[in-house]
């Protein structure tokens, strides 16, 4: 069998830190270990107290005549994440209540390896709201969606058209939020589970904001409010989302790899830039 000795030779420790990052660990996120090994067993070990009888258990009756001891368990109901997330979305009366429901929401484990909880930055003022993806790993350590080289992007790309996220004025001004408040680890995709468990906090988070113009970034965004994927055919077509105008466009990360898409992400700009005056 393989053992692990711990030291405390500083070596030792690097080579092990090292052997860590080598895995594709890239964060610490905790000061002390923690045994994941034996939270299992404990968690295992209550589920089967609760299942088990006890020693006071009732039997039926004809169980009992038979001499067996036959057990009606009661079904183990667990709570349901996704109408708990939209019984807690409905009751926040406004955005800082919302943000506060989305912070005690236990179920997305997310959260657990999360720094922080990404909820929004712009004006919620704003006729625009954009909605991305998830945060990664800048945003989700200053708490803002859209601070990392693909957020510098987005702010360079609003302002070829006059608009910034901080502008006081309505008029010029974006509010800017994702489909998930926590950075999924690795940056990888959001699962089906934890987009369907976020979505009431989305659906409410843009009903309070109530912009006149949705913008989906990306193909995560899009199947998670169009319920289809495929931005380079989605992207530059209005759709109706929430009973408003929505206009897919390509993700600035997508663009940052591919420059040669920014034509496209331009005329959409434009195309944004047109329906806001046709709006108003
Ligand atoms: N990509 C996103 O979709 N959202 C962010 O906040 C950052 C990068």
């Amino acid at each position: 069998m393989w053992t692990m000795e711990f030291s405390d030779d500083p070596y030792a420790l690097t080579a092990l830190l090292d052997w860590q990052i080598e895995l594709g660990a890239t964060e610490a996120i905790g000061d002390t270990p923690v045994d994941r090994f034996a939270a299992q067993e404990a968690a295992q070990a209550a589920a089967q107290a609760q299942t088990s009888p006890g020693p006071g258990a009732p039997v039926s009756t004809e169980a009992h005549a038979q001499g067996r001891a036959e057990v009606k368990a009661a079904p183990v109901q667990g709570p349901d994440p996704v109408m708990e997330a939209k019984a807690a979305a409905a009751a926040a009366g406004s955005l800082e209540e919302l943000r506060a429901a989305m912070a005690a929401y236990p179920h997305c484990e997310l959260r657990l390896g999360a720094k922080t909880l990404v909820f929004a930055d712009g004006n919620p003022e704003a006729r625009i709201m954009i909605v991305g993806e998830a945060p990664g790993r800048d945003e989700d350590i200053q708490g803002k969606p859209f601070v990392g080289r693909a957020g510098q992007l987005l702010d360079r790309m609003l302002a070829a058209i006059d608009m910034a996220r901080d502008a006081p004025d309505p008029e010029a001004a974006v509010y800017i939020t994702n489909i998930l408040p926590w950075r999924p680890p690795q940056n990888r995709d959001p699962s089906p589970e934890e987009m369907a468990m976020m979505m009431p906090f989305v659906e409410r988070h843009i009903a309070l904001a109530d912009p006149e113009v949705l913008i989906l970034m990306g193909n995560i965004s899009c199947q998670a409010l169009l319920g289809r994927r495929g931005i380079t055919r989605l992207r530059g077509n209005w759709h109706q989302v929430l009973d408003r105008p929505t206009l897919p466009m390509f993700h600035p990360a997508y663009l940052l790899r591919n420059p040669a898409a920014k034509r496209e992400a331009w005329a959409d700009l434009l195309a944004l830039q047109a329906k806001l005056k046709d709006l108003s």
